[in-house]
């Protein structure tokens, strides 16, 4: 019996791997202009890191990562996502101490036990940047238009971009015994997931899909009426740079986030094309996070798009990147090679073509025409015929596939370089 992959993990394959990884390059394409360097983060941590920096009573690390113990009895745990991760090789490494401001990115697979659906699966893959050592809020709004940039870059267009302010240790404290106390007073009018998270985490009443539990907060006190001073002006001022660089957004007095150490500026992407998970990326300020895994004080914001949700929602922007996907996958150049005698110089012109950054199919010991149908199938533009009378005549046959057209002995073997792509038809 044949053995399947495990359930919610996927392969991804042709098309769809070529989409993901342009999406990727995309992405980092944009990170590296902002100045962020790559980081290459392992995939496993000890838990007692999402532990500490998601939080005990998030639902991720109460219910959906994938922790067991490794052979020496260690807790360890496959990352659920990348902030953490980048933090915790931020103070082990004390980059800071080589430079205060540090700005890094990172791309690969997340884990996370959730229900599969459309847009989610157990192992996804995310792109993130992390900003340290900027508490002002030009870096806000910096990171911000970086967001859009990448959304701009892989061609998302009309994604919406929401943010709100979530206060700081100064003025979220009073706001959330506020939100607690009104809650708990009108506890049997939540649904039954908030009426028990009013008591540890009141802050997700708000961003509940529940309708009617929608409809029951509906008044709820909002957090934009209890900021304090400093983040009242830091806010706005986020808005008004934004708003000067011409950045789309809009605030959603609603928005908050699930890990508990995101403070200040928080914002949420939004596409179509993503059915019931609507969010592409994410993202804020966590400005106590590092002290909080035993790091210097220094302030941090960043955001993670996941990736095969960036594919859906290109998708639905520009629908066919698989097909163009498709396209880019096909062969530059199909070398039929006819007879062993034919071998050497054919194997030796696929590598030249290839060092040229040509994508060369190779494939012979069958029939012309069974070759021919092959390289038709790939959607290969052209076919190098090289059999007994070419490698006489140190030339090659060339078959134009559109035109079903041969030019007997037309490439000269012993070309090189610009003359050789220009010989076989591809633009140098
Ligand atoms: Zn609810
Ligand atoms: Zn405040």
């Amino acid at each position: 019996m044949s053995i399947s992959a495990v359930k919610g993990f996927r392969d991804g394959l042709g098309p769809a791997a070529c989409v993901s990884r342009q999406i990727e390059d995309a992405a980092a394409g944009v990170l590296r202009g902002y100045g962020f360097d790559e980081i290459r983060l392992p995939i496993l941590e000890r838990t007692e890191l999402f532990a500490r920096a998601i939080g005990e009573t998030t639902d991720i690390v109460e219910k959906e990562m994938y922790t067991f113990e490794d052979r020496d009895g260690t807790l360890i745990t496959l990352r659920p996502e990348g902030t953490a991760s980048v933090v915790r090789a931020l103070v082990e490494h004390h980059l800071d101490q080589k430079d205060p401001i540090t700005r890094l990115y990172y791309t690969g697979p997340m884990f996370r036990h959730e229900r599969p659906q459309k847009g989610r699966h157990r192992q996804f893959y995310q792109v993130g940047a992390e900003l340290f050592g900027r508490e002002d809020p030009l870096a806000d709004a910096e990171v911000l238009a970086c967001a859009r940039d990448v959304l701009d870059a892989v061609g998302v267009r009309g994604a919406r971009m929401l943010i709100n302010s979530l206060g700081d240790g100064a003025c979220r404290p009073a706001y959330r015994d506020a939100l607690q106390a009104w809650g708990i007073a009108r506890r049997d009018r939540l649904c039954k997931n908030c009426a028990r998270r009013v008591d540890k985490n009141p802050l997700r009443l708000l961003d509940c899909k529940d309708p009617k539990c929608r409809e029951a907060t509906a008044d709820a006190p909002l957090l934009k009426d209890h900021l304090c001073g400093e983040c009242d002006d830091h806010f706005a001022r986020v808005r008004s740079l934004l708003d000067a660089l011409g950045v789309a957004y809009e605030v959603d007095p609603r928005l908050v986030r699930g890990l508990d150490y995101y403070v200040r500026t928080t914002f949420e992407i939004t596409a179509d094309g993503l059915g019931a998970v609507a969010a592409v990326g994410a993202g804020g300020r966590y400005d106590g996070l590092v002290a909080q895994l035993g790091g210097p004080k220094i302030s941090g914001i960043g955001f993670a798009f996941g990736v095969d949700r960036l594919a859906l929602a290109l998708e639905a922007a520009q629908p066919g990147a698989e097909d163009r996907a498709a396209e880019s996958l096909a062969p530059a150049v199909f070398i039929a090679v006819l007879g062993a005698d034919a071998e050497a110089e054919a194997l030796a012109l696929a590598r030249k073509l290839r060092r040229l950054g040509t994508r060369v199919e190779l494939d012979g010991g069958r029939s012309l025409k069974s070759l021919m149908r092959r390289a038709d199938r790939l959607g290969a533009g052209r076919v190098l015929i090289v059999g007994e009378e070419e490698v006489a005549a140190r030339r090659g046959t060339l078959r134009d596939m559109i035109e079903k057209r041969d030019d007997k002995l037309a490439v000269d073997f012993d070309l090189d370089g610009e003359a050789l792509l220009l010989a076989v038809g591809v633009e140098p």
